[in-house]
């Protein structure tokens, strides 16, 4: 039995040791120990990697060598005392970057006088490690953690190749979404990891480097380019932003009319719920009888109120500008394609408008905007070949003169150009093998991102989407 007991002791050290060979430790730099900086390091340093934290600011550093926080954030000091053999804190940027693998820059990135990000502390710290890399053959992932405008990771490559030709690093763009007060246990129970890169190399040793967390339960996204990244930390702040002033908003319109603001939040965050933001995809702008319609009721009250609903305005603008934008993209496709003006590259062309309801299987056409997109290409002098399973006859009382088809193929043969504005089953499953012999002109607008682009690619189609690469 003691024999048996003490086998089961050996496994289960073996097992453990197994589990933590796995999260192979990692040796990394990390630049800027200000807020994100000092908590990232800490939470990486708990998972057990090498963790040195790098500042210009000799006090913070000699003040966090004596154990003294240089901000307040519950659970952090105890974390790094906890952490101590992993975590060390430096001036020297040359020594760390040369003994580590992977670097993360979170320097300071503030607005400048002209609302632009101020990039200084950033190149810098670019200059300091192009030096480095100058110098060494070795291979290091250079990570910016620092919130940056899109298109500053390419910058920053471009940059340090200034100084190496030498093909030694891959840049990894990696926001944080972090919330003082509460970092540390948004970086264990909450924040997604997001990584972005043009590199799969460096995707994979950042995927290993976060792997104890996401064994946790923390969800991973991996994008494959620096782009997607650096946009996403904008749209979140963004949008936690536009929860936040409209909540501001309604709280005067609620003092207007006396209603009890907490009441309504309650229940509009039903709603919330139904349309979590995660299914809220992109269209042809709002349409039906009840969001144009209340939206512009809404702001009406409130005018006569006096109250500024200045985002419901900016809502009700925003939708009328994406039918304009679906118009401009089938515009750009046909005059880049027929080499004319793009103001009369529509003239005379033949255009199939796919789905006339505001949004599939219903007949209702109130407020489609397939009747705006209709004007603006008729005033531009299209002739236009619509389809749609049921809306048809309710389209016909709008425009009694343009062509009506009876199917997706029919109204397809012979076009310039489609604008597949509904998703519609037949509309959906459309089979581009036999839609690329009836156009004449293998352009495609699709409103509702409904077609895989590698199939488009594959029958020789030009065609636009709504943020779907
Ligand atoms: P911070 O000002 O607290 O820290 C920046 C640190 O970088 C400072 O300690 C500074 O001394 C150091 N530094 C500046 N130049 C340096 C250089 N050349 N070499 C080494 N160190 C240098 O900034 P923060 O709040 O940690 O923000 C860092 C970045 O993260 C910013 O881009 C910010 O927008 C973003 N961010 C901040 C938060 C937040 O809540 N604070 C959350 C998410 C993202």
């Amino acid at each position: 039995m003691k024999k048996f007991n003490l086998s089961l002791s050996f496994l289960f050290i073996f097992l453990i040791c197994a589990y933590n060979s796995n999260c192979e430790q990692k040796k990394v730099a990390l630049i800027g120990t200000g807020y994100v900086g000092l908590i990232a390091g800490a939470g990486l340093a708990d998972k057990g990697h090498k963790i040195v934290c790098v500042d210009i600011d000799a006090k913070k550093i000699a003040d966090l060598n004596n154990g003294i926080m240089p901000i307040y954030e519950p659970g952090l000091q105890d974390l790094i005392n906890k952490n101590q053999e992993n975590i060390c804190f430096t001036t020297d940027i040359r020594k760390a970057v040369n003994d580590s693998e992977i670097i993360i820059i979170a320097v300071g990135t503030p607005t400048d006088e002209n609302y632009e990000s101020d990039l200084r502390a950033l190149n810098a710290v670019a200059n300091s490690i192009g030096k480095v890399l100058q110098d060494s053959d070795d291979y290091k992932v250079i990570c910016i953690k620092s919130t940056v405008p899109v298109g500053t990771n390419y910058k920053i490559k471009d940059l340090i190749k200034t100084y190496t030709d030498k093909n030694n690093f891959d840049m990894v763009s990696n926001p944080e979404f972090l919330r003082a007060g509460s970092a540390i246990k948004d970086l264990y129970e909450k924040n997604p990891i997001l990584i972005g890169s043009d590199s799969e190399k460096a995707l994979d040793i950042m995927e290993e480097l976060y792997d104890p967390f996401i064994k946790n339960g923390i969800t991973l996204i991996k994008s494959k380019d620096f782009a997607t990244a650096e946009m996403a930390k904008y749209a979140w702040n963004s949008l936690v932003a536009v929860k936040v002033s409209y909540v501001n908003e309604l709280s005067r319109f609620c003092n207007s009319c006396n209603a009890d603001l907490f009441k309504v939040i309650e229940t509009i965050s039903f709603g919330d719920s139904v349309l979590p933001f995660k299914s809220v995809r992109p269209g042809p702008g709002l349409g039906g009888s009840c969001l144009p319609k209340d939206t512009r009721a809404f702001l009406k009250m409130a005018n006569v109120r006096g109250v500024d609903l200045s985002i419901i305005k900016t809502v009700i603008e925003a939708s009328d500008l994406q039918q304009e934008y679906v118009v401009n993209q089938l515009y750009s496709l046909l005059s880049v394609s027929e080499d004319l003006n793009s103001s009369d590259c529509v003239k005379d062309k033949s255009i199939a408008i796919l789905g006339l309801s505001f949004k599939a299987n219903t007949d209702d056409i109130r407020i489609s905007p397939a009747i705006k997109i209709i004007e603006l290409l008729l005033q531009k002098g299209a002739n236009i070949k619509a389809y749609d399973p049921q809306a048809t006859e309710n389209m016909r009382k709008l425009f009694p003169n343009i062509t009506y088809c009876n199917s997706v193929m029919q109204a397809v043969d012979c076009v310039d150009a489609i604008v597949a504005l509904t998703d519609w089953k037949d509309i959906k499953n459309m089979d581009f093998k036999v839609v690329s012999q009836l156009v004449k002109n293998k352009i495609i607008v699709d409103v509702r991102n409904m077609f895989d682009p590698a199939i488009l690619i594959a029958n020789g189609f030009k065609f636009a989407n709504l943020g779907r690469r």
